[in-house]
């Protein structure tokens, strides 16, 4: 019993032990990158289920480890958040971001609107709503031109502090997204405390509307609120031209996924948007 208990003891510490050492891994390599401006930027077009046309695209940040390879930021970002990097990150993506769109304005490629993931950290830094008017001021990008995409769980952690940074920002003449939308616990009468403009429905949610009838009486349940709110609708992980008539057929006014284009990189976006070729 001592010697299993001894082997399960090291078998747990070895766990804790691999958790860490990729969490310092991840958190030293984040360090190396923002000094050395290794991290890039992926571009998503968001489209018009009317039009097919895009109406903007959503900026993803990528990032490739010398050693691990290219990580998700699924896995990088959490460490951010942790370790107390996200502010860096964040003002990397949100200026990178507007970089790009603005040298695509002087090339004369038409983006109309540019969406930004905001992380909980970030989102309730003191700093944030000065930070983004500098960096659009010295970018000249307009307050219209960016959406910035949070979750009902960072909404959720502080529902009066959030109203009132979203209000302003709001004010300023940014596009407010909710992300992920379905994931979290929100009581649906949240929807219409916080000055939201765009609902993006979580793509577990979309996956299986050509499946399951019961998935596709929620999103098209969720339309419908939405836009009683005044809200538009967003479906997010669209792979195929079933979800895209059904989708179309309740209504839901934009869509994004792999069915009209992968995340790009701002190289291969520039060339798409240059031929003119649609997505
Ligand atoms: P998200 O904001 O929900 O972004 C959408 C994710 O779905 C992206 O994954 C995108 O590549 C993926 N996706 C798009 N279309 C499809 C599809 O048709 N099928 C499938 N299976 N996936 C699709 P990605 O780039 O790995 O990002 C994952 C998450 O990491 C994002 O989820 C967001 O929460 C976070 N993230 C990404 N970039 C940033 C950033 O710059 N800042 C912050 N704070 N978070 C970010
Ligand atoms: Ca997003
Ligand atoms: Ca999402
Ligand atoms: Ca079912």
């Amino acid at each position: 019993a001592k010697e299993r208990g001894r082997n399960s003891y090291q078998f747990f510490t070895s766990d804790m032990n691999a958790r860490a050492l990729e969490h310092m891994a991840l958190e030293h390599g984040m360090r190396r990158a923002l000094e050395r401006d290794e991290f890039r930027l992926a571009y998503q077009p968001i489209v018009d289920l009317e039009t097919r046309e895009p109406v903007g695209m959503e900026a993803l940040v990528r990032w490739t480890h010398p050693q691990l390879g290219e990580v998700p930021p699924g896995r990088f970002i959490p460490v951010a958040e942790d370790c107390g990097l996200i502010g860096r990150l964040g003002e990397w993506v949100l200026t990178e971001a507007c970089r790009q769109l603005s040298a695509w304005r002087r090339e004369g490629i038409t983006v109309q609107r540019l969406a930004v993931n905001i992380s909980s950290r970030q989102f309730y830094d003191p700093q944030l709503v000065d930070r983004i008017q500098d960096i659009l001021a010295s970018s000249g990008i307009a307050p219209t031109d960016l959406s910035l995409e949070l979750t009902e769980r960072t909404l959720i952690d502080d529902v009066e502090g959030s109203t009132g940074i979203l209000t302003r920002l709001h004010e300023l003449g940014l596009e407010i997204a909710l992300d992920d939308f379905g994931t979290g616990y929100s009581a649906l009468g949240f929807l219409k405390r916080f000055p939201i403009q765009l609902l993006k429905v979580d793509a577990s949610f979309v996956n299986d509307i050509a499946l399951d009838d019961d998935d596709a009486a929620l999103v098209e349940g969720i339309v419908t609120l939405a836009h009683n709110l005044g809200l538009k609708v967003v479906a997010e992980g669209v792979e195929n031209l079933d979800q895209v008539h059904l989708l179309a057929g309740y209504g839901c006014d934009y869509a994004q996924g792999y069915f009209f284009a992968r995340p790009l990189s701002a190289q291969q976006m520039t060339d798409v948007l240059l031929q003119g070729q649609g997505l």
